[in-house]
């Protein structure tokens, strides 16, 4: 139905719409608590508690002006919120939540939020490809040149686009954790003390099940901690992102990251103030610039790219399984169950997740997602978990990262090659290998590291596509000098496929 704008209406606000960019000026506001949205999938609990501490944070700060209503399904939520009236809602993050908005004849749908580039511009950088590979680098350096952004006049600051080789570097040897500030941490208020009795209550009347621990919040649930936690990061620990970007060490769960993926992603963060206090930082000599380039790149770069994929590719990418991978998630993987893990990186990092729903960029792509795409496990189940145990997973960015860029189920549209590797690199950028009951050198026998072994054997499953792209042939020209390939592959067929390594 036409709806005049001029008029103040009733204007909805997602979950992930919390900033004060999402707002109709003078609109009565509503929100809506769905506990189906619980039921359907076991969640994280920290990511739980975050969604509905955020919401909850910001229908305090609203106060009178929003319409708040806990119901089973988004559907009743309306009805008892506006009946059949006019409501206005900018444009929701998933395929399915924008179907559902589009076929409600009330609800009239304005423009997305949250990101820097408009559909529009995206569909134009797109066309400008002429049919040919999509490529970040160049979406990028497009969005750049249109926000001006790091730049001095038409030319990269600096003189160069990307700082990726500066950005690579081991972590520091004999050190346990980064010599980095610690980053910001959110204190609990009443408001966590009341979702955590709710979760609590639901657990035990048997309605919802979660995985994971819900210990105390570490991730922003409002405006004024999200703010604070960006001035934190850039302050104190933006001049070493660039340099450790890549590193991990088993004690230092965050390194040089700045954790706020989550507030974005809820809409308490714009992405543009984000990248504009990384460019102040680094015009006023406070941060260099592989760090800056690097964060940019991430937020104005990856984020974006990711997002307008999404809409770009449909919603049949989820289906995309062009390895033919169609195995179960293992019980101990889906339930979190660290301590069955010998395999010291994948037990740390599974640890990890049990504790605070999430794990950095590295340790997603090639210690979780890599084991996965050696195991050949289901790209979908995959992307489900990854969706429902990190505390900054949404259908919008989990489809692109784990079903593209981790599993490489859509045949090579996001990455050039799978990000499948051995312990080798796991071993060059961690300080995991050394206490390790695995060796990363070794592929057979009681010592084989599960990460090393598996990457041959994903070489010899795959050896006919990968012998076609370029990235990946000098792999299969190795596999195929490997005097021991007939015991690699023999203790993969004997392995019990539940067992965890
Ligand atoms: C298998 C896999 C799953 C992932 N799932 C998610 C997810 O559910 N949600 C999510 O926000 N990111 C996801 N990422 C991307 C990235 O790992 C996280 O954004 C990042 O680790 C979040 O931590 P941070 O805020 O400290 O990030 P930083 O390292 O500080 O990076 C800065 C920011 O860049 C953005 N960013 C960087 N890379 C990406 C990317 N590939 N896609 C989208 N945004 C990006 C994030 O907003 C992040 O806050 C995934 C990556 C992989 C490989
Ligand atoms: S030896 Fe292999 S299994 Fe052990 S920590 Fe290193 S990469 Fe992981």
């Amino acid at each position: 139905m036409a709806h005049d704008r001029s008029e103040a209406g009733r204007h909805w606000l997602f979950g992930d719409q919390l900033g004060p960019h999402f707002l109709r000026p003078d609109a009565e506001i509503v929100m809506i608590e769905s506990r189906a949205v619980f039921r359907r999938r076991r969640f994280h609990r920290a990511k739980a508690h975050l969604m509905l501490s955020a919401m909850r944070h910001r229908a305090a700060e609203l106060g009178d002006r929003v319409r708040y209503v806990r119901a089973e399904t988004y559907r009743d939520g309306l009805e008892q919120a506006v009946g059949d009236a006019p409501v206005t809602v900018h444009h929701p993050t998933s395929h399915a939540a924008l179907g559902f908005v589009r076929g409600l004849r009330q609800v009239e749908v304005l423009p997305p939020r949250g990101f820097l580039v408009q559909p529009d511009a995206f569909a134009r950088w797109a066309e400008s490809a002429g049919g040919g590979q999509l490529r970040m680098e160049s979406f990028y350096r497009q969005v750049r040149q249109d926000h001006d952004l790091l730049m001095d006049g038409d030319q990269p600051a600096g003189g160069r686009w990307n700082l990726d080789k500066d950005n690579r570097e081991p972590p520091p040897k004999g050190e346990a954790t980064l010599p980095v500030p610690a980053p910001y941490r959110p204190r609990e208020d009443e408001i966590d003390e009341e979702v955590r009795a709710d979760l609590d209550r639901w657990e035990r009347s048997g309605d919802v099940a979660f995985v994971g621990r819900d210990g105390p919040r570490l991730f922003p649930a409002g405006r004024a901690e999200a703010r604070r936690a960006l001035r934190a990061f850039v302050e104190k620990r933006l001049p070493t992102f660039g340099r450790w970007e890549d590193a991990i060490l088993a004690e230092d769960w965050a390194m040089s990251h700045s954790l706020l993926s989550a507030s974005l992603n809820l809409g308490l963060l714009d992405p543009a103030e984000c990248v504009e206090a990384a460019e102040d930082a680094y015009r006023a000599g406070d941060a260099p610039l592989n760090s800056v380039e690097g964060y940019i790149r991430q937020v104005a770069g990856w984020r974006e790219y990711m997002w307008h994929l999404y809409w770009h590719f449909g919603p049949r990418y989820r289906e995309s399984n062009a390895l033919g991978h169609d195995a179960p998630l293992p019980g101990w993987f889906a339930g979190l169950d660290a301590d069955a893990v010998q395999a010291r990186c994948l037990s740390t990092t599974l640890a990890q997740v049990r504790d605070r729903g999430w794990v950095h960029h590295i340790p997603r792509l090639m210690i979780l997602g890599n084991h996965a795409l050696q195991r050949g496990w289901d790209p979908a189940a995959v992307t489900d978990w990854f969706h429902r145990c990190f505390v900054d997973g949404y259908d919008w960015v989990m489809l692109t990262n784990v079903i593209g860029m981790s599993q490489y189920a859509d045949g090579g549209r996001i990455t050039t090659k799978p990000y499948a590797s051995g312990g080798a690199y796991i071993n060059t950028m961690s300080d995991l290998c050394g206490p390790c009951a695995y060796r990363p050198t070794e592929r057979t026998g009681e010592r084989a590291c599960p990460y090393t072994a598996g990457y041959w054997e994903f070489v010899h499953r795959h050896r006919e596509r990968l012998s076609h792209n370029y990235r990946t042939a000098r792999a299969v020209k190795q596999l195929e000098r490997l005097s021991d390939l007939d015991e690699v592959l023999g203790d993969a067929r004997s392995r019990d496929p539940d067992a965890a390594p």
